[in-house]
């Protein structure tokens, strides 16, 4: 099987019938770059910077910040990066930042919230950031806003620094596109408002579904109850991906599920035409669009979604299997 996803490493991800499928991979650390060239992605959707401060004893500086990012950028070349900026607190703590415990990790001060609560850590990794990409194309994209003021905030800190590096001459990149990921089901009740204010939007399921279906993650006995496959999952996905077409806004989709394949066609299915995954997703998810016939799938979406089963995990395996895919 992997000599076969080799073999296809470099073929462009195109449905049946014509509809491209762009396939990025999520990374972490600089381990992760060679996998850019064993998957054949055509870039890093989602580069998860809280790694380097995991794996540290110490708050990174800005100097090793920088080389982490100019790195990234290096490897990719002109294929394009999203970094995500610092996705700590909840259950990720990070010894040297004493962050006060806290009795609901994953509804409590993590991410952006951490971000805009210290923006000292924020402004520092946005510095980093911007230098490592002179004159290059630079995306950032924030964890977990659950509220327009919270990107209108984070975004703010993003002017400050081209500011502060303008007023000294540093090298800006020649593009910078800011962007928010989609995790907080607040957000699917206001798009309309969001949409407008971004470069781009993410959606990152894994939190997305844990917070709708108020199922802890890391809690195994929880974790699987409820299924991505099901209509209101689906549904919400769907709501997303049709604000996003409607207002033009660039939408991927980087949660695990994007590198399972009956999920990924599920995704495709639902319209969406740009998914990031981990490394070993991306060679299974190439060979399911490769053979997808996507008009023959669409037309089978409106029954799927409308069902009144607590899942359609069946019904899309059947799906996929009267398509050959
Ligand atoms: C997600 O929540 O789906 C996501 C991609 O981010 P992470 O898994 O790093 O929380
Ligand atoms: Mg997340």
């Amino acid at each position: 099987q992997s000599a076969e996803f080799a073999s296809q490493r470099d073929i462009p991800a195109v449905t049946t019938d014509g509809q491209r499928i762009a396939l990025l991979t999520n990374a972490g650390l600089e381990v992760d770059l060679e996998s850019l060239e064993t998957t054949g992605a055509e870039g890093i959707g989602l580069f998860r910077t809280e790694f380097q401060f995991m794996v540290a004893e110490e708050l990174p500086r800005l100097e090793a910040q920088t080389t982490l990012y100019r790195r990234v950028l290096d490897a990719a070349g002109p294929r394009p990066v999203t970094f995500r900026t610092l996705d700590v607190g909840g259950d990720k703590v990070l010894p040297y930042l004493d962050a006060g415990r806290e009795e609901n990790p994953a509804l409590g001060r993590r991410a952006i919230r951490l971000g805009l609560d210290r923006p000292g850590l924020l402004r520092l990794q946005l510095r980093a950031l911007l230098a490592a990409a002179g004159g290059r194309e630079l995306r950032v994209m924030f964890p977990l806003i659950a509220s327009v003021e919270e990107f209108r905030l984070a975004r703010d800190l993003v002017d400050i620094e081209v500011d502060w590096a303008r007023r000294r001459g540093k090298p800006l990149p020649a593009i910078l596109r800011v962007g928010a990921m989609i995790e907080a089901p607040s957000l699917l009740w206001h798009l309309d408002a969001l949409l407008p204010l971004t470069d781009f939007v993410s959606v990152g399921t894994n939190d997305l579904f844990q917070y709708m279906f108020a199922a802890d993650r890391t809690n195994p006995l929880v974790s699987d109850r409820y299924d991505p496959l099901s209509p209101p999952a689906l549904r919400a996905l769907h709501a997303i991906q049709k604000a996003c077409s409607e207002t033009g806004t660039p939408v991927s989709v980087c949660g695990e599920m994007a590198g399972r394949p009956l999920e990924a066609f599920a995704l495709i299915t639902l319209g969406f035409t740009r998914l990031s995954a981990p490394p070993s997703g991306i060679g299974p998810v190439r060979r399911m669009v490769l053979s997808c016939d996507l008009s023959a799938a669409r037309r089978a979406l409106p029954n799927v979604l409308a069902s009144t089963a607590g899942t359609v995990r069946s019904e899309i395996e059947s799906l996929a299997r009267k398509l050959n895919v």
